[in-house]
Formats: structure tokens, C-alpha cells, sequence
């Protein structure tokens, strides 16, 4: 079938205003970092230069942290939750205010369509606001105990796939609870992070309450391993995570890992093939295949798979890639020169360890970071692309025959954190639900997020929960 022909359809990025450098945001203000070292943030669209943004040393962490100390020790926890609650009430209607520019600065930092970043990201990071709003006074009936206490400062550290969102998974349930804290965003998407410190000041916070940190892996380890941090709440690799383990297991500090994935889809003969078909392209094209919880692995029953392959390669040949910008685009960026590079590395072992690659025909943009939407059928097990997250717009198609074999190559992964189910059969859900061994599994839909819905991983998909009532344990002593 042939794509129709938009005109395009450009959101205006004249909304926007960026500076030409940002400081760090420490105690309520813009400040210079002190060893005046700065990095640059490009669109990875283009290539061109955003901004230049500070890199903060161990001294400037130090400061940072000293910072929501004070304020946590003078006015955060001090406050009643019904006076917090305020607060972020303020800073989710703010968000809301400035939705379109924080959905155009982050489509330009993070080179996600503007489809996304506007009915998606955005959205979300108020609700998570809102959300958490509505906890802030009802602490004690969230299961924790008649007058949970909070940590103290909480160090965050966050990834480039979702910037503003992390950063309000990260920044609302710690305040809600009382907490103070320093994040650090993505080295290569720090933008939003930014404009939400403008959005605090807005708020009129209190100075010191949240802190912005930017810089990358060495700003983060010096935050993380900061003796004066009481909580680390880290959403990034399996990798780095498991680093961060390590160098926190000695400290009395409370962590929460959010780590990678390598999730199974499964589609079961009973499934309606059109909506799976929109469930397995939600799964793993959506944001570029740059989300922790993707449907990467694809699981089909054996009698449907010429039906659901032909299916789903007619509607890869419907998605358009281009301008993150243009509101008709499904598929952006890719988000850096590194990241592409992983992606190209896996995507060529697969092909040496014999799958088949195919991509429908699709023009990529000459400058920039691109990779098309890639399907890998013949899959092994044991084949790399079957094994190792691949963060990008690529799918591993493998089959099974009957429900116990699909739930064995389901839970065959180090990885642990979301799966989906298709059938028709509500006892068949069920059952799969059981068995699976992924902190949410979907059940005829796929990538669904609520505030109210816990979040995480088993196995090396790390460990704590965020959002909903089991979210607020990783910001409580309890
Ligand atoms: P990454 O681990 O390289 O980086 C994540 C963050 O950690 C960045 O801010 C980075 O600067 C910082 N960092 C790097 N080294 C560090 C160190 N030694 N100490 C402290 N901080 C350090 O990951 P990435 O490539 O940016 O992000 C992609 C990964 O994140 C994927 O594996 C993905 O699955 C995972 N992820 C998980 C979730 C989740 O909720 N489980 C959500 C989004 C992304």
C-alpha cells in the first residue's frame, strides 16, 4: 500500500527561546560552574548545536547537594503535605501552560516526533505532577505507616529516552513525600531538564528544593557517590546500574535501579490480527524503539505467522520518518552518533548469525542520526538480537506452538520488565500474567502508562517500583 502525500506539517520552533549556555540550577538560581568546563547539545535531527550547557565537577555536586540539604533541613520537611501538595499542583499547571514549548524543545533536544513528546511525554510528566500532588497530604493512609517520614536528599540520575518524563518520575513522588533533591539528566537531552528549573522559579519553590546538575557518566557517579545524598533513584543501563549498586552497597544510602529490557510481545492465533499489528508497532516503534519496556522480542503462534508478518510489514511500509518536528511523522531520530552505532553493531550481528533483515522502503534524511524500521525474522534464541537490548527501531521475530512454550521463551532473558499478551481469551491472559516473570505485562495493548501504576523491573531490570502507592516506599523511611 503507498504512504498518501502529506504537505508537511511543521509545529513552528519560534515557540521556543533557547540560550545560547546554561548554568546550573543550585539553590533556587542559575549559577556558573566552577571549573568553567561546558558541553554542547545538538538535535539529533540535524546536527545542529542547541546550546552549550555547563559540566559540573565533583564541587559543583557538592554544592548542589549542600543545597537541598538546607533546604530540606529548613524548609521542605518542615512543611505540612498539604502545603507541598500546592507546589506541585503549581508546577503540573505550568507544565500544562507551557506544554507546546516543552513538547518542541523536547522533539529538538531529543529528536522524538512531536506527535509523541505532545500527546504522550508531556502530558504524562503533568500527571505525574497532579498525582503525586494528591499524595503529598494523604501519606499516611498510603500503607507506610501512621507518619511516614522522608529520606532526605535524594540524588537522581536519569536517560535521554524520555528526559522530561524521567526527570517528573523522578522529581514528583520525592518531593511529594518530603524529600529534597539534585538531579542529573542525559548528557545528550539536558534541555527540558533546564526549563524545568525555570518552571520551579515560576512556581516560586522554595530555593534549594530541587537542584539541576548537568554534565555526564562523571557527574553522575559524583552525585551517586556523594556521602551526604540519603536516597539514589538511577533509570539508565543495566550496566551503569549495576556500578551503582556496587559503589552504594556500602553506604547506608536507599537505591532504586530502574535498568534495561528486552521485552516479549506475544501474539497468541486467537488475536485479532489488526489491533496486534497496531500493538507490535506501538511496542517497538514507538519513540525509535528507545524505551526500556519495548516489545523487542516478538513472540507469534506458528499458524498465524505468515498472516501477522504480512500484516505488519504492509502497515512498516504506511509509517513516515523524517522531521521530528512535522506533525505527520511516526518515526524520528535516532538520538546520537553512539547510539546509532549500537544499533548498526547488533543489527549487523544479526544478520552475521543468520536472521533475516527487512526494512520497508524508506528515505533517510542525508544529515542527522536515522535508522529505519527493521523486522528480523528467522530468530533464534540464541542470537544476539534476541539477547541484548537493542534500544532502536529493530524487532526480533521468533514463534512458538503452544502457551508453555511461548511463557519459556518469554522468561528466557536476563531482562525482567514488561511483556504483552494478545488473545481473546481472558483465561489465557491470565494465565500468561502468571507465569511471566516482567513487572507489567499488557494485555491487548502495549506501552500504556498511568501515574497511578506501579513501574520496574525483575532480575536485571533492576529493583523499586515508581508510581503509584508502591512508588512512594523508595521516597519513605520505611
Ligand atoms: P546510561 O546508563 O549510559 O546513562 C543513563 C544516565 O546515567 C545518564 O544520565 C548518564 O550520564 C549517567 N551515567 C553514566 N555513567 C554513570 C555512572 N558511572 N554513574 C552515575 N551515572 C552515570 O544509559 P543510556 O544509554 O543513557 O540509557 C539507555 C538505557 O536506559 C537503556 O538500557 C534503557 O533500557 C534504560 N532505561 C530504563 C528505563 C526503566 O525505567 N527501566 C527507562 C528508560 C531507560
Amino acid at each position: 500500500m503507498a504512504k498518501f502525500e502529506y504537505a508537511p506539517a511543521p509545529e513552528s520552533r519560534a515557540i521556543v527561546s533557547i540560550k545560547e549556555s546554561y548554568g546550573l540550577f543550585i539553590g533556587g538560581e542559575f549559577v556558573p560552574g566552577l571549573d568553567g568546563r561546558a558541553f554542547k547539545t545538538i538535535s539529533p535531527a540535524t546536527e545542529e548545536v542547541l546550546a552549550e550547557v555547563t559540566e559540573a565537577g565533583p564541587a559543583d555536586v557538592d554544592r548542589a547537594v549542600s543545597a537541598a540539604r538546607k533546604a530540606y533541613e529548613h524548609t521542605w520537611s518542615q512543611l505540612p503535605g498539604k502545603e507541598r501538595a500546592k507546589y506541585l499542583f503549581r508546577i503540573a499547571r505550568i507544565v500544562q501552560e507551557k506544554a507546546r514549548e516543552l513538547a518542541v524543545l523536547e522533539s529538538l533536544d531529543n529528536g522524538k516526533p512531536i506527535r509523541e513528546s505532545r500527546d504522550v511525554d508531556i502530558p504524562l510528566v503533568a500527571a505525574h505532577f497532579f498525582y503525586h500532588a494528591g499524595w503529598a497530604d494523604k501519606l499516611e493512609y498510603a500503607g507506610y505507616g501512621p507518619a511516614p517520614k522522608p529520606l532526605g536528599v535524594a540524588g537522581q540520575v536519569i536517560p535521554w529516552n524520555f528526559p522530561l518524563l524521567m526527570l517528573a518520575w523522578k522529581i514528583a513522588p520525592a518531593l511529594a513525600c518530603g524529600n529534597t533533591v539534585v538531579l542529573k539528566p542525559a548528557e545528550t537531552t539536558p534541555l527540558t531538564a533546564l526549563a524545568f528549573a525555570e518552571i520551579c522559579q515560576q512556581a516560586d519553590l522554595p530555593p534549594g528544593v530541587v537542584n539541576i546538575v548537568t554534565g555526564a557518566g562523571e557527574t553522575g557517579r559524583a552525585l551517586v557517590e556523594h556521602p551526604g545524598i540519603d536516597k539514589v533513584a538511577f533509570t539508565g543501563s543495566t550496566e551503569v546500574g549495576k556500578e551503582i549498586a556496587r559503589a552504594c552497597a556500602p553506604s547506608r544510602k536507599k537505591v532504586t535501579l530502574e535498568l534495561g529490557g528486552k521485552a516479549a510481545n506475544v501474539v497468541f492465533e486467537d488475536a485479532p490480527v489488526d489491533q496486534a499489528v497496531e500493538g507490535i508497532v506501538n511496542g517497538i516503534f514507538f519513540n525509535q524503539g528507545h524505551v526500556c519496556c519495548a516489545g523487542s522480542r516478538l513472540l507469534v503462534q506458528e499458524s498465524v505467522y505468515d498472516e501477522v508478518l504480512a500484516s505488519l510489514r504492509r502497515r512498516l511500509a504506511t509509517l513516515r520518518l523524517g522531521d521530528p518536528l512535522d506533525k505527520n511523522t511516526d518515526v524520528g531520530a535516532i538520538n546520537s552518533a553512539a547510539q546509532l552505532a549500537r544499533i548498526r553493531e547488533l543489527s549487523e550481528a544479526g544478520e552475521a548469525e543468520g536472521a533475516q533483515r527487512w526494512s520497508p522502503p524508506c528515505e533517510l534524511p542525508v544529515k542527522g542520526f536515522w535508522f529505519p524500521p527493521t523486522v528480523f525474522t528467522g530468530v533464534s534464541q540464541a542470537h544476539r538480537i534476541a539477547r541484548e537490548e537493542i534500544f532502536g527501531p529493530v524487532l526480533s521475530v521468533l514463534t512458538f506452538r503452544t502457551p508453555a512454550e511461548a511463557v519459556e521463551k518469554a522468561n528466557n532473558t536476563p531482562y525482567g520488565l514488561s511483556a504483552g499478551v494478545w488473545t481473546e481469551k481472558g483465561s489465557l491472559i491470565l494465565w500468561m500474567a502468571s507465569r511471566l516473570r516482567a513487572g507489567v505485562v499488557w494485555a491487548n495493548t502495549f506501552n500504556k502508562f498511568d501515574p497511578a501504576s506501579p513501574f520496574g523491573g525483575y532480575k536485571e531490570s533492576g529493583y523499586g517500583r515508581e508510581g503509584g502507592r508502591h512508588g512512594l516506599e523508595a521516597y519513605l523511611d520505611a
